[in-house]
């Protein structure tokens, strides 16, 4: 999972997508984009509502040229392309089709956790707008992440998120509240945590339901009981 090692020149084509939002005016704000979906995350978080993006080893299901066509296609009606998932900087071929969004003229952002710091320290010049996904403070990450050692995912995160704002890149934080992990105390601490960092804006999200497992539907009816 924490396999770093560059994989250069891979081809926009190879972009392995599960699924892609032909018109979205809510993944990048006040902008109109079309939303690729890449396969693969190496996390498995409690809430995640989309089970069958998380397998690496899952073909695509939308090729990249469809993505170019319609892009031609929609010169002057789109702003940009916004790459999500799963965890979009797993596969190596992103930067290349980063690279054609922007020599078709449209803008780039993408969706990350920030699993990856330096796949993502090498997409940065690619990149105009980050939706960057924080979990939870370091000490709650694994509950919500549930892989890897006691500090993996948290030490990614914010290594990650360490470089996005280093590199000055516009940037949105945001976290989506599990409140079978996190209590109001942890959200306010998080925010704290951030702000010594230097997030000024933390935009915090409602945990949505539908499409998580029933093992978590349940969690969550228990916990808004509490
Ligand atoms: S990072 Fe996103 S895609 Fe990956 S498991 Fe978590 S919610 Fe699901």
């Amino acid at each position: 999972m924490s396999d770093e090692r560059a994989r250069p020149g891979a081809r926009a084509d190879g972009l392995v997508i599960a699924g892609v939002t032909r018109m979205s005016s809510c993944d990048w704000p006040g902008r109109l984009v079309a939303t690729a979906f890449l396969q693969g995350c190496p996390w498995r978080c409690t809430y995640c509502h989309n089970h069958a993006i998380l397998d690496a080893r899952a073909p695509g299901q939308v090729a990249w040229q469809e993505v170019r066509e319609l892009l031609a296609r929609r010169t002057g009606l789109l702003d940009g392309v916004v790459f999500s998932g799963g965890e979009p900087t797993r596969q190596a071929a992103l930067a290349d089709a980063m690279r054609e969004v922007r020599a078709a003229g449209f803008g780039v952002g993408l969706h990350t956790g920030g699993a990856y710091p330096r796949r993502l320290e090498a997409l940065l010049p690619l990149v105009d707008w980050i939706g960057f996904d924080v979990k939870a403070p370091r000490t709650l990450y694994r509950a919500i992440t549930r892989v890897g050692g006691p500090t993996t995912a948290a030490d990614q995160a914010f290594t990650s998120l360490r470089l996005v704002l280093d590199a000055g890149v516009d940037v949105q934080v945001r976290t989506t509240v599990d409140p079978t992990v996190l209590s109001d105390e942890d959200v306010h601490a998080l925010t704290a945590e951030l702000r010594a960092v230097g997030v000024q804006d933390h935009v915090l999200q409602q945990v949505r339901p539908d499409g998580t497992t029933t093992e978590y539907q349940q969690a969550l009816a228990a916990a808004h009981r509490r």
